[in-house]
Order: structure tokens, then sequence, then C-alpha cells
């Protein structure tokens, strides 16, 4: 589902952090969103998710109006976001962190049965884990949890704040290539990341937050290729 973002502003009290910002994820592409600590991306996702109120602008979801709508309605229309630090239920296990995603669905019995399954198709370490306590996994395996947990609500649009932040490269390397997958499948993804080159790696365009604002963006291979880009979010050049 289209996701297009018109002139946002957002403010946390009398502090200005997003202006006038305007991007757009197309139906069923991946948009990587790289920027500095503070940028303002987490912001945005918020904004995007219900869970921060916009002070101006227009957030469209396929066509249609969603700024300023609480997040369980915003979550109804099939957005979801996979917050930084990844907020699981520690005590809780994987399978019932899973149930806590399924909550409110709708999908009970074989249908419930049918999302799990796909979830631990797309991550096997989690079905081995399933009665673990999700508190001892290891970062990478709880990152993996908390997508699988926004996966088994069939988003259209899955927001993702920093899904790699702390995590061994190897489960990485996995985790970005399941999102790669997802958007094959026709999910349509904004993924929000420190580490651009992996980001932008995998994504189709790319877009760069600096203070506040959207500053650049192009297809991802172009700014993967781009020697500003390159200096100042990717080390080299
Ligand atoms: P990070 O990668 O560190 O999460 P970010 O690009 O996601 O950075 P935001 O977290 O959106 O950036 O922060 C944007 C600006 O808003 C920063 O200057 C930050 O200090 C400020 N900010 C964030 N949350 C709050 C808050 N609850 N109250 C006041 N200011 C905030």
């Amino acid at each position: 589902m289209n996701l297009t973002v018109r002139g946002l502003d957002a403010r946390y009290g009398s502090t200005r952090v997003l202006h006038d910002v305007s991007c757009e994820v197309p139906d069923g592409t991946m948009v990587a969103m790289i920027g500095a600590n503070g940028a303002g991306k987490t912001t945005l996702l918020k904004c995007l998710a219900g869970l921060h109120r916009p002070s101006a602008g227009e957030v469209m979801l396929g066509g249609a109006p969603v700024a300023g709508l609480a997040a369980h309605e915003v979550a109804r229309r099939g957005v979801c976001l996979v917050p930084a630090g990844r907020q699981l239920f520690g005590d809780l296990t994987v399978a019932e962190n899973l149930q806590v995603g399924l909550h409110g669905t709708g999908a009970r019995g074989t249908a419930a049965t049918e999302r799990l399954e796909r979830v631990y198709g797309l991550f096997p370490i989690l079905r081995e884990f399933a009665t673990r306590q999700s508190g001892l996994l290891s970062g990478g395996q709880q990152q993996m949890l908390a997508i699988a947990r926004a996966l088994v609500r069939e988003p259209k649009v899955l927001l993702l704040d920093e899904p790699s932040l702390g995590i061994a490269p190897l489960l990485v390397t996995e985790i970005l290539g399941v999102l790669q997958q997802l958007a094959r499948d026709g999910v349509t993804i904004l993924l929000a990341e420190q580490n651009a080159a992996a980001a932008l790696g995998i994504a189709d365009h790319g877009v760069v937050m600096e203070n506040g604002t959207i500053t650049r963006t192009d297809t991802a291979a172009a700014l993967l290729a781009d020697e500003d880009v390159s200096r100042h979010y990717l080390g080299t050049a």
C-alpha cells in the first residue's frame, strides 16, 4: 500500500524536530531512511504509526489521510511499527510474544496457526526456541521475534526502527534478507537505519534525513554510489 508524506512537521513541546518532511514509499517497495543520531528518523516513524501527532502536514495511506489518527486506527489499516529496542515482553516465551502480536487480529484456530507457521518459516530459530523466555534470546534473535510479532498481524506497511542496532553481522544479514523477501512478496517497507550501507544494499530507494528534514531522495543504487553520501554515512570515499 502506497505511503505518502507531505510537508510533515513535528514538535516535542516547543521544539520543532521535523520540518516540512516529504517522501514516498511506493506500494511493495522498500525505502531506506538513513541519517545521523537525532536526525528525526524515530520521530517520523512514530508520526507514521500514530504514536506522535504531527503539528502539520499530511500522511496518506493508499490515498486515504491518516495523519493524526490514533495508533490503533493506523494499525487497523495495516501499518505496523517494529520499534527501536524491540520492546518485547522479556518474561514471556517466544510463542507467547507471538500470541500478543496476534491479539486483536481476529485470526484464530487454523488461521492463527497458518500465520505462526509463516513466521516460523521465515525465522526457523524462533520455532526452535518457541518455549524459551524471550529475554534469554540473543539480541539478533530478539529482533527476529520483534519482526515476527509484527508480521503475524500481516501488515501492508512495515516500519522498522534500526533493526540492525547492536546485532551480530551474520544475523543482520539474515534479518535484512527476510525484509528483502517480504518486499518481494508485496509488503511496503520503510527501514530507518544507521547501517546505511546494509540498508541501501537491499532497498529500492533511499532518503537521507538531516536535522529533521529530508535532504536527498534517490534510488538506493544512486545514493550508494554518491560521494557525499559515502563520506557522511558509509564511512568510505
Ligand atoms: P536516533 O537514531 O538517536 O533514534 P533519530 O534520527 O531517530 O535518532 P529522533 O529520535 O527522532 O532522531 O530525535 C529527533 C530530535 O528530537 C532529537 O533532537 C531528539 O533529541 C529530540 N527528541 C526525541 N524524542 C524527544 C522527546 N520525547 N522529547 C523531546 N525531544 C525529543
